[in-house]
């Protein structure tokens, strides 16, 4: 129902809309051109009247052409004669009785014949219409008769017998005849029509009371003129308003002319409309009511609005019955979209009747279908979505908790972290971290202890330089401590002396190691120094009370030997079995002692720093083979095979042979030693890489792992050994270690108990360096 109550006021409103349109736009358009179709009825109206007089004059000139009427005029005897006979032709003439009067005019200006036998003998020659006849012209004019005081049409028409106007024929037409064609209904909005004459005197009008009015005030002259026509006798002649008009008729021509003039008596403008009437000395004025024009305009627009109303009447009507056919299928539609909006996909189309609505319904149906079956897939992809999502809330709580731990973890690294920073920080030893380069990144609070210089001037400058506490070791040092820790990406580790701020030398153990990324790039290098120069000093006095206290027992020791081998000799006496037994045991643990002390003075002699190196081109293949000589007797005993191996690019060595022979015969002794019988010793000595490698192997009892790493600690003996009551000191590899480091070598080893034992050292194939000490070894 809504639809057509909106389809009705639509249709209302369409329809105002259009009639005020055709008020305000259309209606300005309308009287203008109303006007124009005034203008255009009265000059048609003009030509209607043009027409009539036409038959008048054309009927007078026939007269006038008459045979018998122009020889009736020629014979003046026949006139007598003849007079009733040509009244009674004129009569013909007057068939429809159209005219009051058809007569023959003499050239003397009295009527000869008429069809009124009043006019007979009458003198008409004071007549404009006779006067201008007999000038040759047909003429027409108003007047009232003289002899029949009745207003008429006269048309006059010259009788002519070769060009001579012998006569004029006359009719005088019925003004009737005019009135009732001006009296007819022709233009709704005129008011007045009238014919006036070339006087502007009103001879014809649709209301009878114009007759006789002048348009204007008449002009004296033309009062005169009337006068002697006698146009008009015993006639009053008021004036209308129309002074203008009057003015300009003698300018008059066939055009439509318009006039607005004032009427004073009903005080509002006028439209006159002014034509002249063919040739004729008439004119037609017509009166245009304003408010008739409006009027009928108005009335026409009230038509069309009437029709109009009609129109939306029966527009509505046919709309409420054309709906009303559509109407129940559109509500079916209507309750089909609700269900189906408020979510019932399954409602069928509802509409029956075969029609573009039941097409709408189908249409609508498989829309429906279609929502639905989306609807459905959707639900499917929501419940895949939020299991998935589900499972994603979980393994994010999982990582969430994993998240926590690691968090946990980090504190717990971090705290660990600052656990070790204050360590470092705090530690006794000097830790110094410095670039590829040794320039100082870090250094702990011992730096400035041990140096004196803090920790803003030592980050920034390089490691160990001399404008900080090194620079103190020769060049060599320094080179193999760099090759050491960047190229060959190892440990250092030495003693060096260094000098603190204020100038106070002292001696440090050091050790760097580079710290390696995982693509074993150096990043950057740890250093930890140690002061050890009390440690030094310690070490040194009781390598000095050792060496003093050696020194010492030395000669009481000589002299119990040389006692021992006297009493052995005889020199006191031959000994009994018993007494020779003691003695010999005596010997024997002298020679011990001595033994003892020999190792103990070496040792100090090289930790004191004033044992002689000198160094000498060395065959070290002649110096194991005198060591192997010396062990000959021992390796005999032992029934041990021995292998010496030399490579054949050994040169001689620039070594100190007494001290090098030394650390052979330790390392040779201990093989011998160590090796049960029938065991075999192998000695190899090569060169790589700019050293002198000498590998002294055995495949005796080894060394028990738990004991590796003393070994090269003073008096040190493995417990395998101690269980099997050997001789021996544990002060031989302590020496054989002393003279390599102090000959610029290492010494290492690697050992299995019970498969064998290699010990390695190495020797700078450049030689050692010189060193000027007070005493030598063995001495
Ligand atoms: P020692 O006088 O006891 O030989 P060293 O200093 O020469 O003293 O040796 C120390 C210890 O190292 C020995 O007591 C022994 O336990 C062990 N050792 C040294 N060389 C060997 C070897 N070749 N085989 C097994 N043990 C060895």
């Amino acid at each position: 129902m809504e639809v057509v109550s909106i389809g009705v006021a639509l249709i209302l409103v369409l329809g105002l809309v259009t009639m005020f349109i055709i008020q305000t736009v259309v209606r300005q358009d309308m009287n203008k051109s109303g006007e124009q179709l005034t203008d255009f009825a009265i000059n048609y109206r003009a030509k209607d009247l043009e027409e009539i007089f036409d038959v008048s004059k054309n009927l007078v000139s026939i007269i006038a052409s008459d045979k018998e009427i122009i020889s009736f005029l020629r014979d003046e005897e026949a006139k007598k004669n003849r007079g009733d006979e040509m009244n009674e032709k004129l009569l013909n003439y007057n068939s429809g009785n159209n005219y009051s009067a058809i007569y023959l005019i003499g050239k003397d200006g009295r009527t000869r014949a008429s069809t009124d036998r009043s006019f007979i003998d009458q003198d008409y020659s004071f007549r404009q219409y006779f006067k201008e006849a007999m000038r040759g012209e047909n003429y027409a004019d108003v007047n009232v008769g003289v002899t029949s005081k009745k207003m008429g049409y006269y048309f006059s028409s010259p009788i002519k017998i070769d060009n001579e106007v012998v006569g004029v024929a006359v009719i005088k037409m019925n003004p009737e005849i005019v009135f009732s064609f001006l009296k007819e209904e022709c233009i709704a909005a005129l008011s007045d029509l009238m014919v006036v004459d070339r006087f502007g005197i009103v001879v014809g009008a649709n209301r009878d009371g114009l007759i006789f009015k002048s348009l204007g005030k008449i002009s004296q002259d033309k009062e005169e003129i009337l006068a002697t026509e006698d146009k008009y006798p015993n006639v009053m002649i008021d004036s209308l308003s129309y002074q203008e008009i009057l003015n300009e008729l003698q300018y008059i021509g066939n055009e439509v002319r318009d006039f607005k003039t004032y009427d004073n008596l009903n005080k509002r403008f006028e439209n006159i409309i002014v034509t002249k009437v063919g040739e004729y000395n008439f004119f037609l004025v017509a009166k245009i009511d304003d408010q008739k024009v409006a009027f009928e305009t108005g009335l026409m627009f009230r038509k069309i609005g009437g029709v109009i109303l009609v129109i939306m009447f029966f527009g509505s009507v046919l709309m409420l019955f054309l709906m009303s056919s559509r109407l129940n299928p559109l509500e079916q539609l209507l309750v089909m979209s609700r269900k189906i909006s408020m979510g019932d996909f399954d409602y069928k189309n509802p509409v029956k009747q075969k029609n573009d609505l039941a097409e709408l319904g189908e249409t609508m149906e498989t829309m429906a279908m279609t929502i639905k079956h989306r609807w459905d897939e959707l639900e499917k992809m929501v419940e895949e979505r939020t299991e998935k999502l589900n499972e994603q809330a979980k393994s994010m709580e999982n990582t969430k908790l994993a998240v926590n731990n690691i968090l946990d973890d980090v504190e717990g690294v971090a705290s660990d972290l600052e656990k070790y920073k204050m360590a470092v920080d705090n530690s006794s030893d000097c830790v110094v971290i410095t670039d590829l380069e040794g320039v100082v990144i870090y250094v702990n609070k011992a730096v400035e202890r041990v140096t004196g210089f803090s920790t803003y001037e030592v980050i920034g400058k390089k490691a160990g330089s001399k404008v900080l506490w090194g620079g103190q070791m020769p060049k060599e040092f320094y080179e193999k401590l760099w090759k050491t820790i960047k190229s060959d990406k190892k440990v250092f580790e030495g003693e060096l002396n260094n000098h603190s701020k204020n100038g106070r030398p002292y001696i440090s153990r050091l050790t760097i190691s580079p710290i390696l990324s995982n693509s074993d790039e150096v990043l950057y290098f740890v250093g930890v120094e140690r002061d050890i120069t009390r440690e030094k000093e310690v070490d040194r006095s009781k390598t000095d009370f050792i060496y003093l206290t050696s020194h010492q027992l030395r000669t009481p020791l000589s002299a119990m030997k040389w006692f021992c081998e006297m009493l052995l000799a005889g020199d006191a006496g031959e000994l009994t079995k018993d007494q020779r037994e003691f003695v010999e045991n005596i010997s024997q643990s002298n020679e011990r002692m001595i033994d003892l002390i020999n190792s103990l003075l070496n040792i100090s002699r090289v930790e004191s720093g004033r044992i002689i190196i000198d160094p000498t081109p060395t065959d070290l293949e002649k110096l194991v083979q005198d060591v192997l000589t010396e062990l000959d007797k021992n390796i005999k005993e032992k029934k041990q095979e021995v292998l010496l191996s030399v490579s054949d690019s050994l040169p001689r060595v620039n070594v100190d042979p007494k001290l090098i022979r030394e650390v052979y015969k330790n390392l040779l002794t201990n093989a011998n030693k160590y090796t049960q019988e029938g065991g075999r010793i192998s000695v190899i000595i090569s060169v790589e890489g700019g050293e002198v490698v000498s590998q002294i192997s055995d495949n005796g009892m080894g060394i028990p792992v738990a004991d590796q790493s003393k070994i090269f600690e003073r008096f040190f003996r493995a417990e395998n050994i101690i269980k099997l009551e050997t001789e021996g000191t544990g002060l031989g590899l302590y020496l054989a270690k002393a003279i390599v480091e102090s000959s610029m070598g290492k010494i290492w080893f690697k050992s299995q108990e019970k498969v064998g034992t290699n010990f390695w050292f190495t020797l700078p194939l450049s030689g050692v360096k010189a060193h000027k000490g007070q005493v030598s070894i063995n001495s």
